[in-house]
């Protein structure tokens, strides 16, 4: 298909009629309750919904955290459910990045040593330039010797992002990349992975509850009752907001009953 900036795309990762059934005790709760949702390659999307709709879940299905109770999940044209543990695990490092809201970096190690971990971790050897080049695109060619706890917060999910990117992933997963960082710093961050889709056409899938983080995005997917309630494209912030008024009204999630899954 052709996406929004005109050119020909294809959709990295495919979700399809995907139910994630959680069962405690007597009770089931349907986490997401048939999601079919597709990301295209070179797109950012958000994932926004009221607390409890399934923005977790999706994210951890579509990256192959968890696996859907049915439905399939399609990484590059790759049905997730039809892999073992052990081809997953090997998918997951090698074409899927991470960022989180903690940053999640190693203490002990530099900036670069940081970066270059996961190409380590999968038995590449890091290419110098290219590292520099991925050091270099978030602002932090000056402080590859420092280790985290000398640097801002801000910074620390600069060095997160490089880590995802330095792989060269299909699709970068960030759940509340900017819930930790100030307005201005967040807004650095946000700009950032824009670049990365819009620059070099990177695929990012973005949990947020913020709508001024969801506007960075190209199209922002509304959850409520682990269901698909709506889209927007080319978002602003207000439109997010008062999309988000309307889900807030949103019932608990759909309770399922026991023997029906
Ligand atoms: P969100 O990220 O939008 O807050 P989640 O995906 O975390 O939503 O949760 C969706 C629903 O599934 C909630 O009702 C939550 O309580 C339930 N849920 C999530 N994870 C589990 C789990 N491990 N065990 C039982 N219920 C869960």
């Amino acid at each position: 298909m052709v996406d929004a900036y005109g050119s020909a795309s294809h959709e990295t990762v495919r979700l399809e009629t995907v139910r994630k059934i959680y069962t405690r005790g007597e009770n089931s709760v349907a986490a997401l309750a048939g999601v079919t949702v597709g990301f295209h390659q070179g797109t950012f999307t958000a994932v926004m919904g009221p607390s409890g709709s399934g923005k977790s879940t999706l994210l951890h299905c579509a990256a192959g955290l968890d696996r859907p109770t049915s439905g399939q999940v399609f990484l590059e044209g790759t049905d997730l459910s039809s892999l073992s543990e052990k081809k997953l695990t090997l998918m997951r490092r090698d074409r899927i990045g991470f960022i989180f809201q903690a940053f999640n970096l190693m203490p002990a190690l530099t900036v670069r040593q940081n970066v270059v971990l996961p190409l380590q971790l999968a038995g590449r050897k890091p290419k110098k330039a290219f590292v520099d080049e991925v050091i270099g695109r978030v602002g932090l060619g000056d402080r590859q010797g420092h280790r985290p706890s000398e640097l801002s917060g801000g910074q620390q999910q600069r060095v997160a992002i490089a880590r995802a990117l330095v792989t060269q992933p299909s699709v970068v997963f960030a759940d509340e990349p900017t819930g930790a960082l100030d307005t201005r710093t967040a807004r650095d961050v946000l700009t950032l992975l824009r670049e990365s889709v819009h620059v070099s056409g990177q695929t990012i899938v973005m949990v947020t509850h913020d709508p001024v983080a969801a506007s960075f995005a190209d199209r922002v997917v509304f959850l409520a009752d682990g269901q698909i309630a709506s889209e927007l494209h080319r978002p602003t912030a207000a439109a997010v907001a008062e999309q988000m008024t309307h889900l807030s009204d949103a019932v608990a999630p759909v309770a399922v009953a026991a023997g029906s899954v």
